[in-house]
């Protein structure tokens, strides 16, 4: 397989990860998933635009532009040919003596991205998912996509140990979005949503599912949500890259609505749909 190590595209046996890099030991570094629609990567520029964004957030300087980025995975989209699937791209802060601060500034980044046949997630588009309730127990710059993810996986096990397939957390009670992916919440015909603070990852999908809304007239509502509220929601759905918008069909075993994916979700899944093809 072919990947990218910095802005070279090599093989996959050339790439190794020396002991001492940052991503490796501290989770000091930052992430992007693109996803990929017959052969075209989907909403490139805004994933490039808040790869940049939490480069920059975490004083960690790229060595390329976003034009250069974009015409990188471009190339690496291309010679591996991929149709349908994801582009796994991350940047760790560089290999460095183990101390907690900056290393030197000469210290370069290590940059690696990589492409993985995915097929889209047709099961849970159609049928929904199960999904627990979870404290999120994240950090409180969850709007940086870092690579420190402790807290997402242990949430989305827990859902997973549960027989589901989202941790929907919440802070005191108060919603703040999926173990990986935006939560939304439909109550009388209005979409409710987290705002879009250092609580949550301002989702690409969550903002084109806005977007969408507003196009379809669809009322919505960037407040926070209860947990109570979502228990008693008409509907809920979890938007992301890979899952795009997918029902929650029961929450802690509670149906949500009738317990099946509503009229307002499978609207914004075809309206969706329609974007993507
Ligand atoms: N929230 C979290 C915590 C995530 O990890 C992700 C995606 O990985 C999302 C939301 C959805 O973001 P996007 O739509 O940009 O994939």
């Amino acid at each position: 397989m072919i990947i990218l190590l910095d802005d070279q595209l090599v093989s996959r046996r050339q790439a190794q990860v020396d002991i001492e890099d940052r991503g490796y030991q501290f989770g000091d570094g930052i992430y992007e998933v693109i996803r990929v629609y017959e052969g075209n990567m989907y909403c490139l520029d805004p994933h490039v635009n808040r790869f940049m964004k939490s480069a920059e957030e975490i004083r960690l300087s790229l060595p390329f532009s976003s034009e250069r980025l974009k015409d990188l995975l471009q190339e690496l989209v291309s010679h591996n040919r991929l149709q349908e699937g994801n582009v796994y791209l991350q940047a760790s802060r560089g290999t460095a003596p183990r101390t907690h601060a900056f290393p030197s500034k000469n210290t370069q980044p290590n940059i690696v991205a990589y492409t993985m046949k995915a097929p889209r997630p047709f099961e849970a588009l159609k049928k929904g998912i199960q999904a627990i309730t979870d404290e999120d127990i994240r950090w409180l710059r969850c709007d940086i996509k870092s690579l420190n993810l402790l807290g997402a996986v242990l949430a989305k096990q827990n859902a997973v140990d549960r027989g589901c397939q989202e941790a929907i957390l919440h802070r005191d009670g108060r919603v703040t979005e999926g173990s990986s992916t935006n939560v939304f919440i439909v109550q009388d015909g209005q979409l409710y949503t987290h705002p879009a603070n250092h609580l949550i990852l301002h989702g690409i999908t969550r903002q084109v599912v806005l977007n969408i809304a507003h196009e379809l007239n669809i009322p919505v509502n960037e407040k926070v949500t209860s947990v109570d509220k979502l228990f008693q929601a008409d509907e809920v759905f979890i938007t992301s890259t890979t899952m795009e918008v997918t029902p929650v069909v029961s929450i802690d075993g509670r149906p949500v609505g009738e317990g099946k994916p509503g009229p307002i979700t499978r609207r914004l899944q075809e309206a969706f749909e329609k974007q993507i093809g």
